[in-house]
């Protein structure tokens, strides 16, 4: 079993490491593939996404990447594009030409109804407290209802591939200190989220990030949440949400062995070009399998 990544953020974002250096680790690591997803250019400029300046040559250094490893890896050429309604998306004009492999749908902002600005909430606790008391009158459920509620919208409108860290709305809440995960409307919020989704063919992401940077012992998204997922048949990818070289295969090892233990075998990935269903497995972890699992 080979393991690869799709989430990935190197130099022309907000990651450390030129790209080579993130093919090289991945070759290091015995990777079947990795995949570039720099945060696309926004309309307003933020320091943690690729300039508009140098998309063109972002998509230029990973395709020539790809040829140059070509006997060594797969490298696809991706974007991790944020879904703010009314802005960018995969089949935007700017994106459309870049011919990408495939695109990460992320919801990182938050949107005031009545002014129409938005505001990133996931840099921050401090910007999360805020964004709940100015924009939501200090109405969680509206806050996280409101995240949750944006997904299937930018499902249907944008049509990622993959939607990218489910359930990164708990990451500003590790004390719980703004909401219960077990509360009903939670809950409930996640599942009507899952349906839709279930519906559309997307992936969702598995992803390692809140563990390979030491702040949760927790995927993205929770135990439970993957568990509704694997009962919806929905297909899942695992990645590390990189932002250096050597976070390219962080906690890789532990993700399996919880994936398995949902029932997740296998893992929607690139390969040769199209979207394949390839081996999820940790050692040892098929043989207590039922056979329902695949
Ligand atoms: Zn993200
Ligand atoms: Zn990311």
């Amino acid at each position: 079993m080979s393991y690869s990544n799709f989430h990935t953020h190197c130099s022309y974002c907000d990651g450390l490491g030129q790209p080579e250096e993130y093919v090289r680790q991945a070759i290091q690591y015995g990777f079947a593939a990795i995949g570039f997803s720099s945060h696309a250019p926004l309309p307003d400029s933020y320091c943690w996404t690729l300039k508009d300046a140098e998309l063109k040559e972002y998509c230029h250094t990973v395709r020539s990447l790809g040829v140059k490893y070509s006997k060594a890896i797969q490298v696809y050429l991706g974007l991790e594009i944020d879904y703010i309604p009314g802005t960018v998306g995969k089949n935007s004009d700017e994106f459309r030409a870049c011919n990408l492999d495939y695109t990460i749908g992320s919801v990182h902002f938050a949107v005031d109804d009545q002014t129409g600005r938005y505001f990133n909430w996931v840099e921050s606790e401090d910007s999360y407290i805020w964004i709940l008391k100015h924009v939501f009158r200090g109405d969680i459920r509206a806050f996280v209802g409101g995240y949750y509620k944006s997904m299937p919208n930018m499902v249907r409108e944008k049509k990622p591939d993959i939607i990218g860290h489910f359930d990164i709305i708990k990451k500003n809440n590790l004390s719980g200190n703004y909401f219960c995960e077990g509360d009903d409307w939670y809950k409930q919020e996640v599942r009507d989220t899952l349906k839709e989704i279930a519906l559309s063919g997307c992936i969702v992401e598995a992803s390692t990030a809140g563990m390979a940077r030491g702040c949760m012992n927790d995927l993205y998204p929770s135990m439970w949440i993957l568990r509704e997922c694997r009962e919806r048949n929905i297909p899942i990818i695992l990645n590390s949400d990189a932002h250096t070289p050597k976070e390219l295969n962080a906690n890789f090892e532990l993700a399996v062995k919880r994936l398995n233990a949902v029932g997740y075998f296998e893992q929607s990935v690139l390969s040769d070009g199209t979207w394949k269903q390839v081996e999820l497995t940790a050692a040892g972890a098929k043989s207590g399998q039922t056979g329902q699992n695949h």
